[in-house]
């Protein structure tokens, strides 16, 4: 058999014999001649032919062997790439049938019931927007990780199984069969991690990191998991993570989306009080055109206070008891001028966290880290942990007791950057197969009952919620 061709490809091939393989997109009948537009990865070509392609349906996959032609100047078709040729088909083989598809495929697909796209993503996906947005994103991983790594970074993957990590939300956790009666916890963020990477003396980490979060979604996060480009540096100050990030999205946006412009660089810094003050929000969006869906506002907010007054919600921090709740983590440090107010005035002290904004998103988030024993100590007393709670995190104190760098890092969400340079409205419509807005997983059928024996292994009972617990 002659080796296989991309529908591409046909433009330098004409009057050449080639073999296509792909899906029918798109069929027209016009009785003696049927024409059918072939798609494969590569785009879609016009195939014509009469009897061979009679009795072909939507989606089917198919092999064309045929003739590439030049198509005449006034049947030409500017909107495909393939648009000066067509091939003739001579053997056409059918590999496979397709079912009439629940929705079609041919449109944007914002007109269509979430859930049941979800349910179908693999068709969804055919979508060209979908199948292009896909691309883009593996693209876009690609140019974070040779950045990074031109620049002396080490990627490490950390664990998923691990201990409580809280940013702010509820855990997921996993029963463990080994130790009865005890769970592990799904990473909110590799946080410990990377810092311990720094205690350990790696200097420069990333990560393309699944974080999971119990949290209720939004059009700007995704329920259950998201990614995130997650780094850490050691020696640095907050001004050389922000650069290096800058830097990072500046070029990407550069090289990956060059119909893009940014409406300020440097992008603008402002201080917490400031930005509230200005835009009341601490996360403004600054593109002078809204409607230009081409316009990129970046912008930094520093200088948040380090605390809180913790609310009922607060629930994952400290005893309850506690007045203050991090606002953004329990290891972020205070700016040094301000340790003196911990004891004093803890809601007075600045923290050196930096979260960055993209045209009204919070799209990330860092700080420098506590790198000192007793301050994280501190901290963890102000946020009112016990005890017990404390023991949960005696591993970062004894690592800091053994020669720890001053370090900080940052973790931009690669969801969250994707849909809002690609003005998508959801970040579902940036990631393969996301879960729902109402926590069901696409395709599968997730969250399931599970077998009464794996309850069993894992020593675990499920109690009716209409029956009085004991
Ligand atoms: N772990 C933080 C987060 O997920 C980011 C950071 O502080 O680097 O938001």
């Amino acid at each position: 058999m002659t080796q296989r061709v991309l529908v591409r490809d046909t433009l330098k091939l004409v009057n050449q014999i080639v073999r296509l393989s792909g899906w029918v997109h798109a069929r027209r009948d016009h009785g003696k001649l049927v024409f059918i537009d072939l798609r494969d990865r590569s785009g879609i070509v016009q195939i014509v032919g009469g009897d061979v392609l009679k009795d072909l349906r939507i989606e089917d996959v198919v092999d064309v062997s045929g003739l590439v032609k030049d198509r005449p100047a006034n049947l030409q078709n500017p909107k495909i790439e393939t648009g000066k040729v067509e091939v003739e088909a001579r053997k056409v083989t059918v590999l496979s049938h397709s079912k009439e598809l629940p929705f079609p495929i041919d449109t944007d697909g914002y007109e269509i019931d979430e859930e049941i796209r979800s349910k179908y993503r693999y068709l969804d996906i055919r979508r060209p927007r979908m199948a292009k947005n896909l691309r883009l994103r593996s693209k876009v991983v690609a140019y974070i990780r040779n950045f990074l790594l031109d620049r002396d970074f080490v990627e490490v993957e950390t664990p998923i199984l691990t201990k409580t990590t809280p940013e702010g939300a509820r855990d997921f956790i996993v029963p463990s069969r080994l130790k009865k009666g005890k769970f592990y916890a799904l990473p909110q963020s590799p946080q410990q991690y990377k810092q311990l990477l720094m205690v350990a003396g790696l200097e420069r980490y990333f990560q393309i990191a699944r974080c999971f979060r119990d949290e209720d979604p939004r059009k700007d996060r995704a329920y259950g998991e998201f990614t995130q480009l997650d780094l850490e540096m050691s020696f640095v100050t907050q001004n050389d993570i922000l650069t290096l990030t800058e830097e990072l999205f500046t070029r990407l946006v550069k090289d990956l989306f060059p119909d893009k412009h940014m409406t300020q660089t440097p992008w603008p810094r402002f201080s917490h009080n400031q930005v509230r003050q200005k835009y009341g929000t601490d996360k403004p969006d600054l593109r002078k055109d809204k409607n230009d869906v081409q316009e990129l506002a970046f912008s930094w907010t520093i200088d948040f206070p380090l605390f809180a007054e913790q609310s009922k919600e607060d629930f994952y921090y400290g005893s309850g008891q506690a007045k203050f709740a991090p606002s953004h983590h329990m290891f972020t440090a205070p700016h040094p001028d301000d340790i003196p107010l911990l004891d004093k005035d803890p809601l007075k002290v600045r923290g050196l966290q930096h979260d960055l904004v993209l045209n009204g998103f919070e799209v990330g988030g860092g700080s420098i880290r506590i790198h000192q024993r007793e301050v994280q100590d501190k901290v963890f007393d102000l946020i009112g942990f016990t005890k017990e709670q404390k023991k949960q995190f005696e591993h970062m104190l004894t690592a800091f007791t053994y020669g720890v760098p001053p370090h900080g890092g940052i973790a931009p969400g690669v969801d969250r950057i994707l849909m809002a340079i690609l003005g998508e409205p959801s970040v579902r419509e940036v990631m393969a197969f996301p879960t729902s807005a109402s926590g069901q997983t696409s395709v599968m059928d997730a969250p399931s009952v599970v077998e009464p024996q794996q309850l069993k292994e894992l020593h675990l009972k499920v109690v009716e919620s209409n029956k009085k617990e004991k």
